[in-house]
């Protein structure tokens, strides 16, 4: 899908190799990712591969672009240091889960001083501004509007392991990549609800939004790199072509 609208709007195709998490990230891994995309047929203009305007396109050599935001944000008061495991969390929210299964941060954390912390590993959340209702219009589904406070919460910029959490790196990233359309599965609607609030505090502008339905397996299971049950790889080994994949896709 993103293809489409890049070629149909003389656009360019971004690859780019989302690797910070090192428990998802194998070495060795890149380079299949890269064969099996080019297999099923994405033509990208900018990639770790065959480099580009905006390089390097592996998140984990560009640190220096995610401390930069997060500076922002803390010169913005936007941030806080937060202690709370995730069992923590799950026991303190009384509110009900947001869209995305994600359990809304009940606060806890909001007046953590510094002084109070010690030497605890903590992690740093965006104070979103309760009550607030993010709008945007995306280019598949339309209007959208979510309660910061009630349809999600706090959200972790800065993980306790300080690695930089997908929120902030991507935000990060598509605008200093100038990326003028994000076309991602509608699973992720509520995070740009998210991202919003992030671009704005940044100064910057957000692109344009496309959230496509999402592929699923014949049982309704999503297609996900996360579980391997059914990557690309998988169903190249199966016997799958491109074309009998893009049938059941576009
Ligand atoms: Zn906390």
């Amino acid at each position: 899908m993103a293809q489409h609208r890049a070629q149909a709007n003389g656009g360019m195709l971004v690859l780019r190799n989302e690797d910070l998490d090192s428990t998802r990230f194998r070495m060795g891994f890149v380079p299949a990712m890269i064969e099996d995309l080019r297999w099923f047929g994405f033509e990208w203009q900018e990639g770790p591969d065959c480099g580009g305007p905006f390089a390097p396109y592996n998140q984990s050599e560009r640190m220096d672009v995610y401390r930069a935001a997060l500076e922002k944000l803390r010169a913005g008061n936007f941030i806080y240091p937060c202690t709370c495991s995730r069992k923590d969390i799950r026991s303190a929210a009384s509110a009900p889960h947001a869209e995305d299964d994600e359990v809304v941060y009940p606060g806890t954390c909001r007046q953590n001083r510094k002084s109070e912390i010690g030497n605890r590993k903590f992690a740093l959340r965006f104070r979103v501004p309760d009550g607030e209702t993010v709008s945007f219009v995306d280019g598949s589904c339309g209007e959208q509007r979510f309660v910061a406070g009630k349809d999600f919460g706090d959200f972790v910029v800065w993980r306790g392991d300080g690695v930089p959490a997908y929120q902030l790196a991507c935000v990060a990233d598509d605008a200093a990549m100038q990326i003028t359309e994000v076309v991602r599965g509608a699973d992720l609607l509520v995070s740009t609800a998210r991202q919003i609030l992030l671009y704005r505090a940044l100064g910057l502008t957000p692109p344009a939004f496309f959230h496509c339905p999402l592929w699923r397996d014949e049982s309704g299971v999503r297609l996900a790199k996360r579980h391997d049950a059914l990557s690309l790889r998988a169903l190249r080994a199966r016997g799958e072509t491109p074309e009998s994949l893009r049938q059941n896709w576009i």
